[in-house]
């Protein structure tokens, strides 16, 4: 029978589509029947064009419900769109009929309940649908999509409570016991849509994703406690979501606090650039709370509106593209990853390929620890059976077999090494900014300002901004108060930005990430320097500049005369590692003595090209003799650092 409903993500997408037609879900459901489209097996995946068709003929189809017998107030109730409450007042008050919701009604009771509410009930065969046509899921093309949302903002303020509060009102776990299994992603169904949360709340996650060059999220909440208001992170959130150019809904957290102040945080944020709805803007405000959840469908339900706004589509038959969101290796199952779909449909038995690693998929589990056979655009589902584990932030493809798989990842291989090789010049950097430039490889000039109180940010902001150049826009992305931090760089490789300091450090993770994703810090102490180097770079007269790098220290113990070449000085590596190309700095009671390099650096009699911490050697200097036993020597090395 057609109209038998079993499938709820079927009739919820019916009911979606009922309230945006403003017609029932029953007219649909007849709709459907008369036109032969199938929808007892969830396969209500149309194209638009036969979805139009359905409208118009669900639009004509009067108040007209069809239905298959036996039928409980619940369905009638949900065939014609109103509530269960309802059709249950009616039956008592009218019918005189004392059913559950759940009670079969007999045939003419049913007809006249819905007679009740205006509707005719037809009565539909079951398997008889009047033609078997099924509708084939569109003819192609882009369809709407769920959007894929980020929480980020302040630590504390309530980012994981809102993810999880969301989480246990509207995802029924199918695991034993209700644990529900946290994959790095779920997906809320409510009757207006569906939306899919990132579940690694913070915009670390969020720009390091981009850094990778994926960029998944739709719709960025920024958490603000209402207690609190705009704090540091909070302020670097705003700034990550604005340069991604990801649109912003403000959730105003802890609401049920005494001392919650919402309108205070209204007013305020326009002073970072986000302006609220009700000051003429066009950022959404939700107040909140995750503890007693009041706000929270207000929330889900603007988040479908900005939504909507955005008109999100995939097209779920088109080639296979997702991106990994997080991934580990399990000790009894290998690699586990988490992809996103973005476009097209995943199965089982595909073959996929992450980042450079592959392989055939054997088993797929969705965000309620569900087994799945298939994943449509914006859904998470884990995935079982690749050779390795792969980043977040890994691109998923489908290949033919495994033969293309092998292929591609090799290749992948390549790219990845050459970009390496070739990464140092890609990335924007100060001495290299006029010859991208000249290349026309650059138009913007992207800086992170970091600083050590808000005055000196301030200066440095002001002094910027009053540079110009005719092919160049000067930028600043972000800017604030404090140590360089991670979470700047992943900012400054996501956007191709430097980041500069002044009167400021990076901190040991984010110098080492730097490393990795070769984006140029600069720290200054003199805020001229700052502006002059920018300057130069701009004209392309920037010099070089280098830093030192500490090898080794060592100690003069012995002074040797030697009548054919002069004084030699015996030594002892206390620490390090000294090489015969080092530079050297003496020091005598603290004063330095000599500054030069080394003529030779010898071991025995040997010639040696370095002597590590422990070890004796030989050492003479260019153009110096006068050392003395007890001198120390630092050696170093002069790096390049623009
Ligand atoms: P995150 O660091 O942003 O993820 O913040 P958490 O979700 O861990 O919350 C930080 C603290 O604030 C925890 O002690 C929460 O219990 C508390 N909290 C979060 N949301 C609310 C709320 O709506 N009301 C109240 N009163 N406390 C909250």
């Amino acid at each position: 029978m057609a109209t038998e409903v079993k499938n709820t993500q079927m009739l919820r997408k019916i009911s979606e589509l009922a309230t945006k037609w403003k017609v029932a879900p029953g007219q649909i459901l007849a709709a459907c029947h008369e036109l032969g489209v199938e929808t007892t097996d969830g396969q209500f995946e149309v194209g638009d064009d036969d979805l139009e068709l359905i409208r118009e003929a669900a639009a004509q189809q009067g108040k007209t419900i069809a239905l298959a017998p036996n039928r409980t107030p619940r369905d009638i109730a949900a065939a014609m769109g109103v509530t269960d409450k309802e059709v249950q007042t009616a039956l008592i008050k009218k019918f005189k009929v004392m059913a559950t919701l759940t009670t079969v009604l007999a045939q003419d009771v049913a007809e006249n309940l819905a007679k009740e509410f205006g509707f005719s009930l037809t009565w539909a065969e079951p398997s008889a649908p009047k033609a078997s046509r099924k509708l084939q899921p569109g003819k192609g093309g882009p369809v709407k999509r769920p959007p894929v949302v980020t929480i980020m903002g302040h630590v504390d303020h309530g980012k994981t409570s809102i993810l999880d509060y969301i989480r246990k009102a509207n995802v029924v776990s199918k695991e034993f016991g209700g644990i529900t299994q946290h994959i790095g992603a779920y997906q809320v169904t409510l009757p207006q849509g569906v939306i899919t949360f990132l579940d690694t709340p913070g915009h670390a996650a969020f720009t390091a994703m981009r850094a990778r060059g994926a960029s998944v999220t739709d719709i960025a909440i920024l958490v603000v406690a209402a207690d609190d208001g705009i704090m540091p992170q909070t302020q670097e959130a705003i700034q990550h979501a604005k340069t991604a150019g990801v649109p912003m809904i403000v959730a105003v957290n802890k609401i049920d606090k005494p001392s919650a102040n919402v309108d205070k945080v209204v007013m305020t944020l326009p002073n970072y650039d986000v302006i609220p709805e009700a000051y003429g803007g066009e950022v959404i405000i939700c107040p909140v709370s995750a503890h007693t959840g009041e706000g929270v469908p207000n929330l889900l339900e603007m988040i479908l509106l900005q939504a909507d706004v955005m008109e999100l589509k995939a097209d779920p038959k088109a080639d296979f593209r997702g991106v990994i969101i997080e991934a580990q290796l399990d000790k009894g199952r290998g690699p586990v990853a988490t992809v996103l779909v973005q476009q097209g449909t995943l199965r089982v038995g595909d073959v996929i390929v992450a980042g450079n690693t592959w392989g055939k998929i054997k088993a797929m589990t969705d965000y309620a620890g569900e087994k799945v056979k298939e994943a449509i655009p914006a859904m998470p589902v884990e995935i079982l059976g690749l050779s390795e584990v792969p980043g977040a932030g890994d691109r998923a493809d489908i290949v033919k077999d495994e033969r293309a798989a092998r292929d591609l990842t090799s290749d992948r291989v390549d790219a990845e090494k050459l970009r390496n090789a070739i990464g140092m010049k890609k990335r924007l950097t100060l001495r290299d900014l006029r010859r991208q430039m000249d290349q026309e490889e650059v138009k913007d000039l992207n800086l992170i300002v970091k600083g050590d109180v808000q005055g000196s940010v301030e200066a440095v902001r002001g002094l910027i901004e009053k540079l110009s150049h005719p092919e160049v826009n000067v930028r600043i992305l972000a800017s604030g108060v404090g140590s360089i931090t991670e979470s700047d760089v992943l900012l400054g490789s996501a956007s191709n930005a430097i980041v500069v300091g002044f009167n400021t450090k990076p901190e040991p993770k984010a110098k080492a990430e730097a490393e990795r994703q070769k984006v140029e810090i600069r720290t200054y102490t003199i805020i001229y320097e700052l502006i002059e180097d920018i300057e130069s770079a701009l004209k392309g007269m920037l010099a070089p500049k280098y830093e030192e790098e500490y090898q080794a220290t060592v100690e003069v113990r012995a002074v040797f005369k030697l009548t054919k070449s002069g004084k030699v000085a015996g030594c002892h590596v206390t620490d390090g590692k000294i090489f015969r190309n080092s530079k050297v700095r003496v020091k005598r009671d603290r004063e330095i003595v000599f500054e030069g390099e080394l003529d030779s650096l010898k071991n025995v009699k040997q010639d040696v090209r370095e002597m590590f911490a422990g070890q004796d050697c030989g050492i003479k200097f260019v153009g110096w003799e006068d050392f003395k036993e007890g001198d120390v020597i630092e050696a170093y090395e002069l790096v390049q650092v623009n």
